[in-house]
């Protein structure tokens, strides 16, 4: 498989124009029977389709699909206006769908956070809970992080939720199942456990990583004792001291953190605070009209544009050669779906936007800068007409005052009122900005994702 990979590179290098015409498909592979072939898009010739990519910056907004974007960009830039995320000049689109667990030749057709993370961080489709890991099998799946390291990149990992959380997990742990975030939560993986002579839980892993800048919530999985190897008996953080770890815990400390060791950043004991607040969504005649209370996280705690600026800059001082690859998820957009919140989840997805708009500003003085901007599945709200007593949703609802001065309706309905809001199954938005951005257009996989980055980091 790997050197029908390097063949095809470099035919594509010598003869991408005839390949484009040709339509001749990436190789697929064969833990995911069902992932479609990748094609580059039709346009090689375009300026920035081959140019060298020093720094990767991956943005996740978890919950992401179509839908939220539409409602926050109505709610604070109004309809006509744009997002920071809507300036990017290549979109595409692509598919999220897992596999299922007991039959993986079938798909699944609505992903959660850790199969859809896997697809982008392995190549590799796999059913819903799996972190980096087959469906079915169980195996280990190589990351775009592990083979960014290999290759020299310094790397990075920044999330809203807990670090232990799917989306940054994904990069840097393999065990079965999603909840097996410490060592004292490993009761669903006991074959991972480090006293069974597995590779431990999410938390120990990603500190064994070695990952250079990790910031985000869940320091309650970092407080853990571990239970089996070298570090049995301290807790993970004390772990990661040992390893080299600086440790910082509220916005301050972020701020004064030097270049020069790894940096853990741990800001909250589980998911870090919500930037803004306003009334759930009910059912008819449903909340508001409401504007947003905004300006809700408190001050200790770094926002997601405040961490991912450190970051950055930390990765870009460290010392090391060549460039990073760095991944940033706004985490609660899904979580405030969840609860069918609009305020909360416009809130975060405005959040994610500042955070793009940093990487943005920074690749301004660094063109050699791949940025992508992406969801990992769809989710529940939608915007419906105006509700009347004869004709409304079944699910519940809110009207928000826009930045238009307009009302518009948020609706939830993937579930019962009462019930945690669904996923959907849905594609989602692709978007990029730098070198190689263009490979995102089209209609593509999430697992094509896997291969452009791969590409841009040279294991392609
Ligand atoms: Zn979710």
């Amino acid at each position: 498989m790997f050197l029908f990979k390097q063949r095809k590179f470099l035919f594509i290098t010598v003869a991408s124009v005839i390949i484009a015409a040709l339509g001749t498909a990436s190789t697929g592979n064969a833990d995911s029977p069902r992932s479609p072939k990748y094609r580059y898009p039709n346009f090689p010739n375009q300026p920035s389709f081959k140019r060298r990519v020093k720094n990767v910056i991956l943005f996740i907004g978890d919950g992401m699909g179509d839908s939220e974007i539409t409602i926050a960009r109505n709610y604070s830039v109004g309809a006509a206006g744009r997002l920071t995320i809507d300036t990017l000049p290549f979109t595409g689109e692509y598919t999220t769908y897992s596999l299922q667990e007991k039959n993986p030749k079938l798909p699944d057709y609505v992903t959660d956070s850790a199969a859809s993370g896997t697809g982008w961080a392995t190549g590799n489709k796999t059913s819903n809970g799996r972190i980096s890991t087959t469906a079915g099998t169980d195996k280990d799946l190589k990351t775009i992080l592990e083979l960014a390291k290999e290759r020299g990149y310094k790397t990075g990992d920044v999330s809203t939720a807990e670090l232990t959380d799917a989306t940054p997990a994904v990069l840097v742990s393999h065990v079965s199942e999603r909840s097996c975030q410490g060592p004292q939560d490993m009761a669903p993986c006991p074959q991972d456990k480090k006293s069974a002579g597995g590779p431990g839980s999410i938390a120990e892993q990603s500190i064994d990583h070695n990952v250079d800048v990790l910031l985000g919530g869940g320091k309650q999985r970092f407080d853990q004792t571990i239970d089996g190897g070298k570090f049995a008996g301290k807790t993970v953080i004390d772990a990661a001291k040992a390893q080299g770890y600086q440790v910082v815990t509220n916005a301050a400390q972020l701020q004064t953190a030097q270049p020069g060791s790894k940096l853990l950043g741990l800001f909250s004991p589980g998911n870090m605070s919500l930037e803004w607040a306003g009334q759930p969504a009910i059912i008819y005649p449903g909340s508001g009209p409401q504007r947003c209370l905004e300006n809700q996280r408190p001050a200790n705690q770094p926002s997601l544009a405040d961490m991912t600026s450190k970051a950055i800059s930390l990765l870009e001082e460290q010392p090391g050669r060549g460039g990073f690859f760095l991944q940033v998820e706004g985490a609660s957009i899904d979580k405030r779906d969840h609860a069918g919140n609009p305020c909360e989840q416009i809130g975060e997805t405005v959040a994610l936007d500042r955070a793009v708009k940093v990487a943005i500003e920074y690749a301004k003085e660094h063109p050699d800068t791949l940025i992508v901007v992406t969801a990992d599945h769809g989710h529940t709200s939608q915007i419906i007409p105006a509700p009347t007593a004869t004709n409304h949703s079944p699910g519940k609802f809110s009207t928000l005052i826009t930045a238009d001065q307009a009302e518009m309706t948020v609706n939830y309905a993937t579930n019962l009122p009462e019930q945690s809001q669904e996923h959907t199954g849905t594609q989602v938005r692709i978007a990029a900005q730098g070198p190689q951005g263009a490979n995102v257009v089209g209609v593509l996989d999430q697992t094509d994702l896997f291969h452009i980055l791969a590409r841009a980091i040279g294991a392609e």
